[in-house]
């Protein structure tokens, strides 16, 4: 046998993952399984980006690019970043990954020493832990209750900051609960990290155009002051129905970027030709597609809420942003299914909807905060519509 590091026998598996290869092995059974998991549009992505790629293959850019990414593609992404969020970043100030995950990665990778800390707000995206994990840090969850929206507080961010502090983590729209930070919301915790010059802040913002109630802001907008110790994540997966295509970027200080050009030299030296050519398209061609899509995801947040709102035991409120539904399922715990099991979790809740209902959610303690359950809409009306009403009957037939 080969003796696996430490570091991955630390790492659990990805809840997400995980739920997928349960409704795999129940549709394996023939069962017919709703899946609400899944983290992704089930949107095509747009005919002209599509063809943009065709175009790139079809001309010759099939060659290894620089490892930070296209010039092409570098001057879209600060086109874009001057469009959407009147900031202003040079070439060597931006990188391109494969996809933003691998960014939230090398960023890690290039700035984290042992025992460093990065401050996570719960209910957070799974990864953030993990990826801070991998490269020796210590992950400082900081519970953000439903009373506040689910956002961090300038009051909870003094709090966790401590000497060690190297990262706050802060993801706008939110995964998995779809809080949308307000202007003021990011002014007050921008008056916090002033007080602390030596933490930087990396702020998530894939779902930035996925908004239902108004616009997300970026922090660089809101405290410019603060530039030089920002990162920016970004990336087309959601916005454009691009997840397969593997493109993410960041913006932010040049001597971290050129850190992080080195690491991506050394590990996937680039991005897919083709793709970057196809994201560069999707930044800098027409943006009505993106219009279109939060139309449809607005449409399918509305339904969702009607077919849920009033289910026993679930607190449905209305997610701003993302494509998630958090409610909690407090009022559930303690209930009893009718084959005599008691729910003593979220979990429990998630398994009881699985195999009772045969729709698959995920439970909130994979994101932190419990009990919880996260929906998604991301997929097709039919399965969100069929999915609700399994639901809201299985819970109505708990005693
Ligand atoms: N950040 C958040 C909050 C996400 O939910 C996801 C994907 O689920 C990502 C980043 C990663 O996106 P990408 O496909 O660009 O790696």
């Amino acid at each position: 046998t080969i003796g696996l590091a430490e570091r991955v026998i630390a790492l659990k598996p990805s809840a997400s993952i995980g739920a997928k290869q349960k409704v795999l092995e129940l549709q394996a059974t023939g069962k017919t399984v709703i899946d609400l998991t899944i983290g992704e549009p089930d949107l095509d992505t747009p005919a002209h980006i599509v063809s943009a790629a065709t175009s790139a293959a079809e001309g010759g850019d099939t060659h290894y690019t620089v490892p930070m990414g296209t010039p092409a593609l570098r001057k879209a992404i600060i086109e874009k970043l001057r469009r959407d969020n009147t900031l202003d970043y040079a070439l060597n100030e931006v990188i391109v990954g494969v996809g933003a995950k691998q960014l939230i990665y090398e960023a890690f990778a290039a700035t984290l020493n042992k025992g460093d800390e990065v401050i996570v707000p719960a209910p957070y995206w799974v990864s953030y832990p993990d990826i801070a994990t991998i490269h020796d840090g210590r992950p400082i969850i900081v519970p953000c209750p439903e009373g506040n929206g689910f956002k961090l507080t300038p009051e909870a961010l003094r709090t966790a900051i401590s000497p060690r502090t190297k990262w706050l983590v802060l993801n706008s729209p939110n995964n998995p609960t779809g809080a949308v930070y307000s202007r003021e919301d990011l002014s007050a915790l921008a008056e916090v990290l002033r007080g602390s010059p030596h933490v930087s802040v990396m702020t998530d913002e894939i779902y930035e155009h996925l908004t239902y109630e108004g616009k997300a802001l970026s922090l660089g907008e809101v405290a410019p002051d603060l530039k030089d110790r920002l990162l920016i994540i970004n990336g087309v997966s959601k916005a454009y129905a691009m997840t397969g295509w593997r493109i993410g970027y960041a913006a932010g200080p040049a001597a971290l970027i050129a850190a992080m050009n080195k690491l991506i030299g050394q590990s996937t030296s680039c991005a897919s030709s083709v793709s970057q050519a196809a994201a560069a398209a999707a930044l800098s061609g027409d943006q009505a597609c993106v219009a279109e899509a939060t139309k449809t995801f607005r449409k399918r947040r509305d339904r969702m809420f009607e077919l849920l709102d009033g289910t026993p035991g679930m607190d449905i409120r209305k997610p701003e942003g993302a494509f998630y539904f958090y409610p909690s399922v407090a009022g559930l715990i303690g209930k009893c299914t009718p084959d005599g099991k008691v729910l003593t979790s979220d979990l429990d809740v998630s398994l009881y909807l699985l195999d009772g209902a045969h729709v698959a959610v995920l439970d909130g303690g994979a994101y932190g905060m419990s009990p919880y359950l996260r929906m998604s809409f991301g997929g097709a009306m039919e399965d969100i519509e069929a999915g609700c009403r399994a639901i809201r009957k299985a819970c109505e037939a708990l005693v």
